[in-house]
């Protein structure tokens, strides 16, 4: 067999089992999905202090940040102990996509990183299906690559790359999320088994050789009747994504595609070859079908009166659904006949519709309402995100109140139902929904129980004591919102002391979640010092952006800007603007929008460009929400 070794500083050798266990499985869980032996004669993986990126694929000896390899299983959340596996996989799977079989030039590169996440989901699901990596995969991934995508200023998938400086812009949410997104909705397509047969040929066909793109699409075409390159090119080379509106007519199901963009454009025409898979009920009879959507408007034939229909059925689309009236009332009476990733995406399309002006918050409000007896963590994660990001733009002082109390009427059952203890036999995935609620209803629902017993927590653990992780670091958060100068003391003297990489990073995003604003202050201070490293300047800094001392924070970094970008190293740099589309208040975002004018940043110019269209998207969304949320939260 092959040699697989875990290399880490000396000491931290009893910490690698987690880590020795994924790297085998996927090993051979890989080495088995392409079919061909591992282009190697070993594979060590080696953990790396400050290292600036996640990891690196080299041949038979790939980098690390140290948090991915050393890690005490116990001690470690859901989604620390996710992320190791995840990266691991990733990894891996390069040594054949990307190593074996190398792209071109540069402007293949998305394929390489698109490709191995998507390998890395499989390795994931299929080591872990109790962690239900897909319906992550549309709780983190694609929301980050829509983030992006739904702006003017996104990029098309695949560009011509002539400098240095474009090689860098390629390693976004576009390449790792959308690129991810559109390799899945075509497996889906044309079905697993003869997408994995159509990489086969592909490697074997171009092995130790280099590759185009279209190279894959073509290998995929060799094993079904699909046009492939033709579909793929409408998402590769076109930037953005479509929405696809829905509606019952006489005879079937109507579908009309138009650009989605969150701060809109009607006179975009651009047209995909949108995959589409439709399901439902009609005259009481499920049915099922696959259409490719190939023109602005299609009616897809359904015998019967329609029951309902999902228009993205198993949640592979790469795109957003909206219904009509009637039909999205039929899905709300209907939810328990939709799966998980259905489910989900109910409620993320209905968010983005908000985000972009077409439907109102009390829309979103209403349809979590809904959701009161959901038990998936991850729909959960997107209603919570979607308080959190009405709670931070549009949610006046007299309104607090009375969305403090929604909060705790939606999410208080969730907690008491779970409970504060975790429960033998329960999964991994209700150890981290009880952290996410508690979290939840201490910062957005303000909860005194919920935060005098966090406190309780926070110190134990601050003193020592053990504590589930998934709670302990759900207590670390409450405490660091409603902490003062002896709390911020406390934490960031945790921070100092913590023996291992993943209990560092958990103290140091408490420490960076002080909103008081002189701390946040000192915070600063810490980054611009080097107190804080290089390696984790740039989320620190994001995390400030965001908390409730953003506008003091901004003022205080704008004044040294360029003391603040010189603790931003590499490929660092092009995430210090991470945080500044959180800075929605109205002078704020006027002055973070003069001072960019002035004060470009090179190595950071698209993604500059497009934080500022994320910022006045969102200075659109507390001016047209704020009144909605006064007047829903004031009702009795
Ligand atoms: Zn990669």
């Amino acid at each position: 067999g092959t040699p697989i070794r875990i290399i880490v500083p000396r000491g931290n050798l009893h910490l690698t089992e987690v880590a020795l266990e994924n790297a085998v499985f996927c090993f051979e869980y890989l080495t088995d999905y392409y079919a061909i032996p591992y282009p190697g004669d070993k594979l060590d993986h080696i953990a790396i202090p400050d290292f600036a990126a996640g990891a690196m694929e080299n041949v038979g000896l790939i980098t690390y940040r140290d948090s991915y390899l050393i890690i005490e299983r116990t001690k470690a959340s859901q989604a620390e102990l996710q992320r190791s596996v995840d990266v691991i996989a990733h990894e891996i799977a390069h040594q054949w996509f990307g190593n074996l079989v190398t792209l071109r030039w540069w402007e293949g590169a998305w394929l390489n990183e698109a490709f191995a996440s998507f390998m890395e989901m499989k390795a994931v699901d299929a080591k872990h299906p109790e962690w239900k990596r897909y319906l992550d995969f549309v709780n983190a991934e694609v929301p980050w690559a829509m983030g992006t995508d739904q702006l003017r200023s996104t990029r098309p998938v695949e560009f011509e790359v002539n400098a240095p400086a474009e090689v860098d812009e390629m390693f976004d949410a576009i390449t790792y999320g959308k690129g991810n997104a559109i390799l899945r909705m075509i497996e889906q397509f044309i079905g697993e088994e003869e997408f994995r047969q159509g990489v086969g040929s592909y490697l074997n066909r171009h092995a130790y050789a280099n590759t185009v793109t279209a190279d894959l699409w073509e290998a995929l075409e060799g094993a079904t009747d699909q046009p492939v390159g033709k579909i793929m090119d409408t998402w590769v080379y076109q930037p953005g994504f479509p929405q696809i509106d829905v509606a019952t007519v006489d005879g079937g199901v109507r579908l009309i595609q138009r650009r989605f963009l969150v701060i809109p454009d009607e006179t975009d025409a651009t047209l995909w070859q949108v995959p589409v898979q439709l399901r439902g009920v009609a005259d009481g009879r499920p049915f099922a079908t696959k259409v490719l959507l190939d023109q602005d408007e299609v009616v897809v034939p359904v015998d019967g009166e329609i029951d309902f229909v999902v228009a993205n059925a198993g949640g592979y689309g790469f795109y957003r659904t909206r219904y009509d009236d009637n039909l999205f009332t039929s899905l709300l009476d209907r939810l328990d006949d939709l799966d998980e990733v259905e489910r989900h995406f109910l409620v993320s399309d209905t968010l983005a519709f908000v985000k972009a002006g077409q439907l109102r918050a009390a829309s979103f409000l209403d349809l979590v309402q809904g959701f009161s007896g959901e038990t998936e963590r991850a729909i959960w994660s997107v209603i919570i995100g979607g308080l959190a990001t009405l709670e931070h733009h549009a949610l006046e002082d007299k309104a607090r109140s009375g969305f403090e109390a929604f909060v705790r009427e939606l999410v208080g059952p969730v907690l008491e139902r779970l409970g504060w203890e975790p429960q033998k036999g329960e999964s991994d995935l209700d150890r981290g929904l009880r952290g996410d609620v508690i979290a939840c209803l201490g910062n957005l629902g303000r909860d005194p129980e919920v935060i005098s017993a966090t406190e309780e927590i926070a110190q134990r653990l601050l003193d020592g004591g053990e504590v589930d992780p998934e709670v302990g670091t759900a207590a670390l958060s409450v405490f660091a919102r409603h902490g003062g100068a002896e709390e911020y003391g406390r934490l960031w003297q945790a921070y100092e002391t913590a023996l291992t990489p993943l209990e560092k990073v958990r103290y140091l995003r408490s420490v960076a979640g002080v909103v008081e604003e002189d701390l946040a202050l000192s915070t600063l201070e810490k980054v611009v010092d080097g107190d804080i490293r290089a390696q984790d300047a740039f989320w620190v800094l994001a995390r400030l952006f965001m908390s409730k001392a953003g506008p003091t924070v901004w003022v205080s970094a704008r004044d040294r800007w360029d003391e603040v970008l010189a603790r931003m190293p590499g490929l660092t740099r092009r995430r210090v603007v991470e945080g500044i589309p959180a800075l929605s208040q109205p002078e704020v975002a006027e002055d973070v929008k003069a001072f960019f004018a002035t004060h470009p940043i090179p190595e950071a110019a698209r993604a500059l460009t497009q934080a500022l269209e994320k910022l006045e998207a969102n200075t659109l969304l507390r001016r047209r929400e704020t009144p909605t949320l006064t007047t829903y939260f004031s009702r009795s």
